[in-house]
Formats: C-alpha cells, structure tokens, sequence
C-alpha cells in the first residue's frame, strides 16, 4: 500500500463513490525524472484519470509528481524511441491521487515527447522544465491585504506603532502584511496585534497588473506606407487561425517592435494567448513599458529570475488563460497555455537562444515546433535574420515580410572602417586617434557615444614579462581573465578566481606580470584618462545585476545623464537610446577568429545590432569599425549594409559542404575524470562511429576545451546531408558504446558552439 500524501492539494481517490472497475486500469505516468519513457501505475478504483492530469505516484519510498501520459506517443515514426518492457499487471501499483490544478493540454504534452526525441533526452528531463515550478503550485491562494476596519472596538490601547499602521492602511488602497509593515517601519506582529484586535479586516488583493487583460485598442500607433502594409499582412495571419511562419526583417529602427505589437493586438481581439521570446532578459524592462504603452496593462514576465511565488502565480496565470501575453527567455515555451495564438521570437538570429546545458535545445527552433503543436502561427523578427531561417524563406517554407526603411525622420548610420594598420593607437593604448577625435566632438555636441567590446574584465591574459609564464585557469584549458576593480584573476569558463599574485607564480619575479590585450574596464581606464569631464556609464554583464540595473543604466541614458557608454554585448540588444549619435567598435575582428562555421554571420549580426544603436532619433548616426583587416568581407557588409549579398556568400560557403543549413550537424561531447577515460570512450565511439551513404563523421579530436572544471574532453561532430533523419543513427550509434568508468558522452543536436 503505498503512502498517502495527505498534503491538502490532493484530492484523494473515494472509494465507493463510483462503481469499482472490474480489471485494474492502467496508466502511464511521466515523472519529472530521466527515465526512458512514461512508467506504468494503476488507476485507484473510483479515480477518473485522462491524460494530462497532474498526480502523486509513489516511486520506491517516495513519491513523485507526474503528469498522466498518453497511451500512444504522436511522432514521425524514426523519432519513436523503443518502448520500454510493460510491467505486468500484478505488479502494477496505483496513483496516489490528482492534484488540484488544471491538467497539462495535450498540444504541451506532444510538445515534450517531440522536444525529447528530437534532442534525443529523456522526456522526463523535458518534463522536468515544464513542471519545474508547479510541483508546488497547487491553487495558489489569492493574496490577502488589509482593510482598516469601519469602527475602532473601545477600549483598544493605540501604541504609536500600531497608530502609524492605521494611518498608513486608512490612506491607500488595501496591503498585504509585509508591505503594510515595511511601509509604517514596524514589524509584522504589530499588523497582525491589529487584525486579531480587530481593527484590521482582511479583504482580497487584487490580481497583479500582469495579468489584467490588455487591451488592443488602448493605443495603437499611426501606420503609414509599408508598414501599415505589413501589419495589415501579419493580422490577415493571425486572422486565419493556424500554424505558418513568418520571418518579418527590418532594418534596426524600422519599427518591427512596433508592427509586431499590431499581431499581438490581433491575438488579444480573439481572445487568444501569446508568447514573445525575447534573447536576453534584461531587454524585458523597456519592452514591457513599450507594451504598457501600447496595452495599458503590464504583460506576464517569465525568467529565471522570478521568485518563487511570481513563478507559482504566473505559470497559473498562464494554465487558467488569465495570463494574456507572456514575454520571457526560452524557458517560457514550456509554459502550459491553454489557447495560445501567437508566438513572437524577437532578434531570432541570436546564439543565446540555444540552451547548452541539460536538455540542449534552440528556443527558436522549438519555438516553431511548439506553434506546429498548438496550430498558431510564429514570427520570427531579426534585422539580420539567420541563414537558417534565410534558407527557409528560399524553400518556400516560411513567409516573408520586410521593412526597408528607419521610421520618422531617422536614417541608418553611417558606417565606416578605421584601417588600424594606417591610424594606430598609441602604445599601450587601443582608441586610435581618429575615433577619440570623434568621440570627442559627439560630446562637445552634447550628443551621446558609446564603445562596445565584447569582453569583460581588464586584460584577457596576464603574462610575465620576464619568463613568458601565462597565468592560466588551474581547472580549464583557459586564461584567466583580470578584472583589476576586483583585484583577481578569474575564468570565465568555471568560475575559479585568486589574488593578482605580487610575483610570477614561475620564476618569481616581482613586477613582470603584465595586462595583455584589453576587456572593457581597459577601454574604461583609457576613455577616463582621454576624456576626464565626459560622464561615462560602463555597462557589462557582470556589473549590472538583474534586469532592473540595466534598467536603471538604460533610463539614465534616456535621461542624458551619461556622455559616454562603454559595453559589452548587453549594449548590442535591442535598446533604444534616442541621443546617442556615436559607435565605435573597438575590436570588429574580435569575433572572426576560432575557426567557427558561424563566425562571420555572427560578427555581423552582433557588430550590426551595435551599430543599429546609433541615429535612432533625428540626428544623423555613425559607427567607427576599428579593424585590422578593413577589407574582410565582414567589414564590407557592415559597411555598405548589404547583408542580402553577404548572407548569399555565406549560403555559397556551406553549400558545397553539406554544412548547416545545408546539411545537418550533431555534437558528441565526450567527458571524464581522467584523460585516458576520455580517450578510450571517444575512440569507441569512432571505432563504431556510423558508415552510411550522405553520413560523415569527423574527429574525436581533443575539444578547443580539452579541459573544463576538471574535465578532460573530446568531441566528434556527424554530418549527415539534409533529408537523412540523425536521431535514429545516433541511437544506434550510441546504443553501441559503453562509456568507460567517470565518463559521460553528451548529445549536442544542432550544435552553436563549438568548444
Ligand atoms: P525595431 O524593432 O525595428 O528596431 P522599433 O519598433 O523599436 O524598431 O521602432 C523604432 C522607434 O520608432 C521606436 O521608438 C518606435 O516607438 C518608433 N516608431 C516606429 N514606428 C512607429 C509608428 N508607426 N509610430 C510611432 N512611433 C513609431
Ligand atoms: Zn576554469
């Protein structure tokens, strides 16, 4: 018998209630665990169970939440993994019970069962990221607050504490126990001394503004031209009511926020959901004012960040259909949306859509698939769209729209290279003249400039003068990077940091350990000296924290406060800085290097993205590429704006090759505790590595990082030509390998990086 779980989210199974069953019902249940597929339980007699349904199951001495599957999985045949060996009846024991919350739609279930067989990972582990918040999120109770009540009863001793609380609660509107404390500067037992004396009455809070429902007609924008023509064409979209794709580019500034809000309004007039996507958190800040704006009510904000009861209430919010848009990082496509009709993927050319730890899955490319499964139509927005999505629109798969001009008064900035081979820096130093002169007169304008590099800290190597001795991560194949404001050395790859040592670690010679090379703070330490009166604003991942300093960081350069921002690729994001006339690229060569099929797309989606900051108001833009190979095609692209031809290129590059979006690309990593470990498994794998026509198999070959927090890695990369399904290869492939003792192999379909 297994053991109750009698916490009050359970409604217990009643027995007698129904008629008993005859035969023991069997049910599968999926569980938040890595196991291969859904295990078998038996429906308590008188429980009604369907597939979705949330429930306890006992699971050895524990017990488990799990979602009721279906009894068949809905898959191209060659993603079906092979089932697992049923367990006979007898053997069967029974669900604990349903919990009180609404039951996962079918769309979501299919959804992980898809999500899994494509990454070949257990669907549990998929699972795992849509339930993640909702083991615990039973009904969350609506929250309370406090109302003074109409009489005082006689005879209550009016502390001046409990008199500021009065004061206090009979002046605004209803608060909860923690504000109505924090407001009147006392503790909580004060508030709750006045509610058991009866002075305070409890009333029901109201719903947070996030889920308000918002309203399309609240302020829609004047469209003119093409994009009155193109927001007429992505309503007439949402109008049909299914599944399509649509790529809708634009130069930055075009207003494709703008006209992709018209789809959403279109969604919200039927009363339907939607999820945006957006790359980076911190970017939410100035989209959900925008949205604000727009709607009149914020919209629901998914992210890591969110506390715990944000995550309870809003995943709630979202499986009740009161949560009417969501705009959130990737793991918002795992939220249980009970009608959505729209999915918005925001910059979708961006890396970090790709999850690298875990199940590693392309927020983007799922995203299709979820709208596939929920039939609603996707779009994808990018001013530099991806080549896959470019390779997509070619085939006639995806529908495209397109943007060609900045709205208003605004131009595209003008782009320039700065041949750094014909106007050095000085020594020592990374601005040449010509940009620092630049600078300079954005300032003495009273305009905004801003410097981007895409590498945080001071220098990212330390070397010693005297012997050559490179200061290097003890558990990585990595440099260690100084952040001098912190006074440490530390690795970007795990973490690890120390004292700046007095003296080389190797020969011991004091004063010869020297910066090379820059890191923002570098760039920062130059620009102070070289503009002592400018205000400057430095904005790097890890000095904001959180989407409301960058938030912060982003309203002072609205406010003009700032003269001179310096960043790293948080300033590439979609911002809008309406003063800001200058970009200089420190480094445009920065990203080339490193032998990665995408290096070059990259560069110029990101160095755009930057640029795209400047002249987004009146006043005309410039961008300053500092480059040691001006005439790269890189360089040319950027600067003439032509990236349809560029992308052409890039297409003509990979074709031959089979190389993506031309061919299919999937990652083994292999890791262990020790070298040998790792060889030995990586040339197993190669030894059984598959032999099929239009399959190729490169490596194992030591990873770029042969070394990560400890461990010793290899790779091997399968190239397989478009049309030849990879996942059932790689199950084979991998069926057939044994990893050795503290060894692990992990799957990187689609791989992005590299390393
Ligand atoms: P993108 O997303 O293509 O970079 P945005 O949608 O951010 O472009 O638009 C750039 C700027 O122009 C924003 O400040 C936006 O509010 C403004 N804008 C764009 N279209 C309109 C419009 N039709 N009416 C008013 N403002 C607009
Ligand atoms: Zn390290």
């Amino acid at each position: 018998m297994p053991r109750r779980n009698h916490t009050p989210d359970l409604m217990e199974s009643q027995p007698g209630s129904h008629a008993p069953s005859p035969t023991a019902r069997r049910v599968r249940v999926m569980l938040p665990l890595p196991f291969a597929g859904a295990l078998d339980y038996r429906a308590p007699t008188g429980l009604d169970l369907r597939p979705g349904d949330i429930v306890s199951v006992p699971l050895g001495r524990r017990t488990e939440t799990g979602v009721v599957w279906d009894m068949e999985l809905r898959l191209p045949p060659e993603f079906i993994p092979p089932p697992m060996p049923p367990v006979a009846a007898g053997r069967l024991r029974a669900v604990g019970g349903r919990l009180d919350l609404p039951p996962m739609p079918a769309p979501l279930r299919r959804f992980i069962d898809w999500v899994a067989a494509y990454t070949l990972s257990p669907p549990g582990m998929v699972l795992a990221m849509a339930l993640r918040t909702s083991t615990t999120a039973a009904a969350p109770r609506p929250a309370a607050g406090w109302k003074v009540a109409d009489e005082i009863p006689p005879g209550l001793r009016l502390t001046p504490a409990r008199q500021k609380v009065l004061d206090i609660a009979r002046a605004g509107p209803p608060m909860s126990t923690t504000d109505l404390a924090t407001r009147a500067g006392v503790g909580a037992s004060v508030v709750r001394g006045l509610a058991q004396a009866g002075c305070l009455h409890e009333v029901v809070l109201p719903a947070p503004r996030a889920f308000a429902t918002p309203d399309p007609a609240h302020a829609p924008p004047v469209l003119e031209g093409e994009q009155a023509d193109v927001a007429r064409a992505l309503r007439d979209t949402v109008a049909e009511d299914r599944f399509s794709i649509t790529l809708l580019e634009g130069v930055t500034g075009s207003g494709k926020t703008e006209i992709y809000m018209e789809a959403i309004a279109a969604c919200l007039e039927k009363g339907l959901q939607v999820l945006v996507l957006l790359p980076e958190i911190a970017l939410s800040s100035q989209w959900t004012e925008r949205f604000e704006r727009r709607f009149g009510t914020a919209p629901a904000l998914w992210h890591s960040d969110l506390g715990p009861r944000l995550r309870r209430v809003t995943w709630r919010a979202v499986a009740d259909g009161e949560a009417h848009v969501v705009v959130g990082a990737r793991s918002a496509l795992f939220l249980p949306f009970v009608r959505l009709g729209l999915i918005i993927v925001d910059e979708e050319h961006e890396t970090s859509f790709k999850q690298e730890e875990g199940v590693t899955y392309n927020a983007r490319d799922m995203a299709v698939v979820r709208a596939r499964m929920d039939n609603a139509p996707i779009m994808l927005v990018s001013a530099t769209p991806s080549l896959e999505t470019l390779a997509n629109v070619g085939a006639g798969r995806y529908r495209h729209l397109r943007l060609g001009a900045r709205h208003g008064n605004a131009s595209m900035p003008q782009v320039r290279t700065l041949d750094m081979r014909a106007s050095p820096p000085e020594r020592g130093l990374f601005l040449s003249p010509v940009l620092t002169d630049a600078i300079a007169q954005t300032i003495g304008r009273q305009e905004q400039a801003m410097l981007f590099l895409n590498r945080r800290g001071y220098a990212p190597l330390t070397l010693c003068r005297t012997c050559g001795h490179r200061m290097q991560c003890p558990n990585c194949t990595a440099w260690l990077v100084e952040h001098r404001a912190r006074r440490i050395l530390t690795c970007h790859h795990c973490g690890h940091h120390e004292a700046m040592p007095p003296a080389c670690p190797s020969c011991n010679a004091e004063d010869s350990l020297t910066p090379i090379g820059p890191g923002v703070e570098r760039i920062t330490e130059e620009a102070r000296a070289t503009f002592p009166d400018a205000r400057i604003l430095v904005m790097a991942s890890d000095t904001l924290h959180g989407p409301a300093a960058t938030a912060e960081a982003v309203d002072r350069i609205a406010r003009r406060e700032v003269d001179l921002v310096i960043g790293t690729q948080i300033v590439a994001k979609g911002w809008h800085f309406p003063h800001l006339t200058l970009v200089g690229i420190v480094d445009a060569d920065l990203g080339l290097g490193g032998g990665d099929l995408r290096a070059a797309e990259r560069t110029v989606q990101l160095l755009h993205q930057v640029a795209g900051r400047a002249g987004r108001a009146e006043a005309q833009g410039h961008v300053l590429l500092q480059s040691y190979v001006p005439d790269h095609p890189v360089m040319e692209a950027l600067v003439s704006g032509d990236f349809a031809s560029f992308m052409e290129q890039e297409a003509e590059q990979r074709r031959p090759g089979f190389w993506p979006p031309f061919g299919r690309l999937v990652a083994l990593i292999v890791s262990a505790d020790t070298p040998e470990a790792a060889d030995m498994t990586a040339r197993a794998l190669g030894h059984e590595a598959p032999r099929l026509d239009g399959v190729q198999v490169l490596g194992p070959a030591p990873a770029p990082l042969a070394i990560l927090r400890g461990r010793h890695r290899q790779r091997l990369l399968l190239r397989a030509r478009r049309n030849i399904p990879v996942q059932p290869i790689m199950r084979e492939w991998l069926s057939r390998v044994k990893p050795e003792r503290g060894a692990r192999v992990d799957v990187d379909i689609d791989p992005i990086s590299f390393l």
